[in-house]
């Protein structure tokens, strides 16, 4: 994410004082924390004992080895104080005294662990972005994720998002891939406020970014859907309560991201996240989820593995930390760009990983268990349209153009679902955004009123199937403007191809990241400098990768790179229209775009 790259520069941990999260003064010798320390230190002798047994102790930085030297940047402030305590500081320090208060090691750092990082200083073109140090490209203003896992809002708690992106986001607010709302423009004056009115409503910003286990992906339809093995609900909530905010996995090597599905056809894109939950139906044992660990995109991408083990819906929030732990001690922390968990699974395979699981972390045998259901051409998992649920009453999928919404969208919309008589708003992972609970008569009502909002629930196939990154406007690692120019995509191809009968998806990122995972979509657009024809020199646009699929189990793939298929930022609408027409023109019967 944009956030885990810009702590770039070496902090100085003048800010690092001994604070708790919750803002007391870290306690220095209560019984509490001596035992809590006793039993940290046993867990860790254990562990490494357990690691120099089996070899699996090495060089990378690894926790396990016994070693905690911190090896970059990123390790040495998060080694000088949990990252938590920076909320403390932020409410007493830094909201009192301003901007240019705040050390690096927190302001590019900690920050991150309450969901906060530097947007963009406007008008700084692409170009400059790799030649630039953090903190020139650094604006006053903050961006702010709020965390809403398994992508769930209440009426109250979108109105509050949306009215505090009124107040003190200038009307900002994106959905992100990650089931979340991000806000733009936040003063660091208005912090404490803002987290005031987020925790008031029930929602928190806490490791919403950062070297942490971010939101957690959960089916948007958990709980309605008419398909639905198991609602995943009550387990998103364990892992919340066993992890989050815990000084136990508050300093990982990087990122760790989750995801809970209980559909039949899985919707949480679960082959590239650190760990997935999905569900399936054991023979002798019930319900429960098969375990995947290790996927992921960016740099190096790779899919998630099947432990071939299955878990029990009241085992999950454990072998979620057994996870997380093993990522914590044996993950590697030397290099940034192979800090992921992805890197371990690798070097390890699924075998090795799960016998480590079970007799280091678990202390019991996971039972073998089946693979979830491929899904087939139609399924789409996007949620889009107008769908009975199983009680009876529908909900409503509705696509907004790349995820932009506003804060005033985002409070008609808590409006639409109230005056439908619906407590119950939904974000997914494609950046679209659903209500539930709907009684029939009520439906045209949200459908339209959705539609004055640019919110389509029976959109043409480019408003339905495009995702974009943040990208220029905001993010300070990007090379290229992203949402405008997905909205171009948008309007130019919906115009022409009106009757399309196959989706492809158009996926753009700002940058070589992939946050809006270019990778596996079928036509993905990677930010880069590209040779310019008319100029004769580069100029902000994209590589394409063409042919990514997901949920297709062993034909899973990523978008190959195709030499030569660069294109402009202006391009991009005519490239689409090239290869959309000529993959009309050449298809065989029933053969998908990324076939
Ligand atoms: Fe992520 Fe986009 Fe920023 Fe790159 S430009 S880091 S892909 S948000």
């Amino acid at each position: 994410s944009p956030a885990d790259a810009t702590a770039r520069t070496a902090p100085s941990d003048a800010g690092a004082s001994a604070t708790s999260t919750s803002g007391k003064p870290a306690a220095s010798a209560t019984d509490a924390d001596a035992r809590q320390r006793q039993r940290e230190e046993a867990r860790l002798i254990r562990t490494r004992d357990a690691a120099a047994r089996r070899g699996t102790a090495a060089k990378d930085g690894q926790w396990a080895s016994g070693d905690r030297t911190p090896l970059n940047p990123n390790e040495e402030f998060k080694a000088a104080s949990d990252p938590l305590e920076v909320r403390h500081r932020i409410e007493t320090m830094y909201a009192r005294w301003g901007f240019w208060s705040i050390p690096p090691s927190d302001l590019r750092g900690r920050f991150r662990w309450w969901g906060l990082y530097t947007q963009r200083k406007p008008g700084i073109d692409g170009g400059r972005t790799a030649l630039l140090e953090p903190h020139q490209l650094d604006d006053e203003y903050f961006m702010l994720r709020v965390r809403s896992d398994g992508g769930q809002l209440s009426v109250a708690q979108a109105r509050e998002i949306a009215r505090i992106s009124q107040e003190f986001g200038r009307d900002t607010a994106d959905i992100s891939d990650r089931q979340n709302i991000q806000l733009h423009w936040i003063r660091i004056e208005d912090v404490p406020e803002i987290f005031r009115r987020i925790e008031a409503v029930g929602l928190f910003t806490t490791e919403a970014c950062g070297d942490s286990p971010r939101v957690i992906l959960g089916s948007p339809v958990a709980g309605v859907a008419k398909d639905e093995l198991l609602d995943p609900t009550p387990q998103i909530q364990a892992i919340i309560e066993r992890g989050i905010g815990s000084p136990e996995f508050s300093n990982l090597p990087r990122k760790f991201k989750s995801a809970i599905s209980g559909t039949r056809v899985p919707d949480i894109v679960h082959e590239v996240q650190d760990i997935a939950f999905v569900a399936v139906e054991h023979p002798e044992l019930g319900l429960g989820y098969d375990l995947w660990v290790g996927g992921g995109l960016s740099i190096n991408p790779h899919l998630g593995q099947r432990l071939g083990a299955f878990v029990e819906p009241d085992k999950v929030a454990e072998v979620w930390a057994g996870v997380i732990g093993i990522f914590r001690d044996h993950g590697y922390r030397r290099l940034r760009t192979r800090a992921r968990l992805k890197f371990l699974v690798k070097a390890w395979g699924a075998e090795k990983f799960r016998q480590v699981l079970q007799d280091d972390y678990l202390g019991w045998e996971l039972p073998d268990g089946p693979a979830p259901v491929e899904a087939s051409p139609g399924d789409r998992g996007d949620h889009v349209g107008i769908h009975e649920q199983k009680d009876g009453r529908w909900y409503i999928g509705a696509a907004p153009v790349a995820g932009r919404i506003s804060g005033a969208k985002l409070e008609a919309i808590a409006d639409i679902a109230e005056a439908a008589g619906s407590d119950r708003i939904r974000l997914t992972p494609l950046q679209k955004l659903l209500i539930l609970d709907v009684p029939q008569e009520k439906v045209s009502d949200v459908v339209n009123g959705l539609r004055a909002l640019e919110l389509e629930a029976q959109p043409g196939e480019f408003h339905r199937n495009v995702m974009a990154c943040t990208g220029i406007e905001y993010c300070k690692l990007a090379i290229v403007e992203t949402k405008a120019t997905a909205r171009e995509v948008v309007k130019v191809l919906d115009e022409k191809f009106p009757d399309l009968d196959a989706p492809i998806s158009v996926h753009v990122n700002g940058c070589p990241n992939s946050c809006a995972r270019i990778q596996v979509a079928d036509i993905g657009f990677k930010g880069q400098l590209v040779h310019d024809e008319e100029s004769g020199g580069q100029v902000p646009g994209f590589q394409v990768h063409l042919g990514g699929r997901l949920g297709r189990g062993e034909d899973n793939d990523f978008g190959r790179k195709i030499r030569g298929h660069k294109v402009t930022a202006d391009g991009m609408p005519a490239y689409v229209d090239r290869v959309t027409r000529n993959y009309l023109e050449t298809r065989e019967q029933g053969e998908a775009f990324a076939d």
